[in-house]
C-alpha cells in the first residue's frame, strides 16, 4: 500500500523561505521545519490518499500493525523532516534513550543530508573539551569559539549525530533530517535571541552537561546506526523496489513522476507498507529510509 502524508509546517525564529521555494509548499517566510513522516504528538502525519485518508500515522501504527511488519516498539521510531536554517540554530544536545525515559520519549540520534547551502556555510559538530570540568568552564564563560568543532559543509554531505553530541546547524543550510521520533532539545547557547513572543529562549545547561559525551571531537560522516538507515536514489526511467519488513519511507527531493500509478513530485512524503513492491517512474531523486 502506498500512503501519502500531509506535511506539518513549523515556524521557527531561525526559519526562512527556502523550503517554500524548493518544494512549492504554502508556508510562511519563517518556516524552519517541515515534518514529513511523523507519528509524534507535536506534529502528526495525516494520510491524504486511499482508504486510510484522514487517519494519523500514529493511529495506523497502533491499529494496523501489519502495515509495519508488526514492528516491536511502543513508539513509531522515526521522524523525517526538512529543515531550513536561514539563521543559526541554538547550540544544543539531545538525550539518549536511557536519559529520555523520564520524559516518556525516545532519545534523539539524528542524521543530516545537506540539500543546499550558501557559500562558506559552517556546521558545528562535537567539542574539544577533555573533561567535564573543562567543558563546564567553557560553557560558564560562554567561550564557544575554542570549545566547538566548526567546519565548512557543501551540498551532498551527510553527518551522523549520535545523541549526546553537541551540535548546531548554521545559517544558510537546508537539509533533510532523519531522526528518532523525539522532540527533546537541550539548549546550551542561543545567541541571546528572543522568541516570537519577545522572550529569551530557555537554556538547559544542567541537562546538557548530563548528556554531552566527553571527549567528543570525532565527526562521523557515515550514518550506520542501530535506529534507521537511508539512501539517496536517482531514477531516470523506471525502477522497481520491495519495501523492507517495517516499510519504506520516502521523501521526493527533486523531479516528478509516478510511484506505482500515483503521481508524485518533489516535496512529497510517502510510505510503502511492509514488503510491498513498488515502481518509481520518471526523472526523480528521492530518499528512502527504513528501520
Ligand atoms: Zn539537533
Amino acid at each position: 500500500m502506498i500512503l501519502f502524508f500531509q506535511p506539518v509546517f513549523v515556524d521557527k525564529i531561525w526559519g526562512g523561505n527556502k523550503l517554500k521555494e524548493l518544494f512549492n509548499y504554502s508556508t510562511t517566510n519563517n518556516c524552519g521545519e517541515v515534518w514529513g513522516i511523523s507519528a509524534h504528538k507535536n506534529g502528526e502525519s495525516i494520510v491524504i490518499n486511499g482508504k486510510y485518508k484522514g487517519d494519523k500515522l500514529s493511529s495506523l501504527y497502533t491499529n494496523h500493525k501489519e502495515l509495519f511488519g508488526h514492528y516491536k516498539g511502543g513508539f513509531f521510531p522515526i521522524l523525517v523532516k526538512l529543515i531550513d536554517a536561514k539563521k543559526d540554530l541554538s547550540i544544543q544536545v539531545h538525550p539518549n534513550d536511557e536519559q529520555a525515559k523520564k520524559y516518556n520519549s525516545l532519545g534523539k540520534t539524528e542524521c543530516w543530508y545537506i540539500l543546499n547551502t550558501e557559500k562558506d556555510t559552517d556546521i558545528i559538530i562535537g567539542h574539544n573539551a577533555k573533561t567535564k570540568e573543562e567543558l563546564t568552564n567553557y560553557i560558564n564563560k560562554n567561550e564557544y569559539s575554542n570549545l566547538l568543532n566548526k567546519f565548512k559543509i557543501k551540498t551532498g554531505d551527510y553527518f551522523y549525530i549520535d545523541s549526546g553530541t553537541i551540535h548546531a546547524i548554521c545559517g544558510g543550510t537546508v537539509l533533510l533530517e532523519v531522526q528518532q521520533s523525539s522532540d527533546i532539545t537541550f539548549r546550551i547557547y542561543d545567541y541571546d535571541r528572543l522568541d516570537f513572543e519577545n522572550n529569551l529562549r530557555e537554556l538547559h545547561i544542567t541537562e546538557s552537561l548530563d548528556c554531552i559525551k566527553i571527549p567528543d571531537n570525532k565527526v562521523k560522516r557515515n550514518h550506520d546506526n542501530k535506529y534507521f538507515n537511508y539512501e539517496i536514489i536517482s531514477v531516470s526511467g523506471e525502477e522497481s523496489y520491495v519495501a523492507t519488513i517495517h516499510g519504506d519511507y520516502i521523501v521526493v527531493l527533486e523531479g516528478k513522476g509516478f510511484i506505482n500509478n500515483e503521481p508524485c513530485k518533489a516535496g512529497d512524503f510517502i510510505m510503502v507498507s511492509s514488503k510491498d513492491e513498488y515502481r518509481i517512474k520518471g526523472t526523480i531523486k528521492f530518499q528512502r529510509t527504513w528501520f
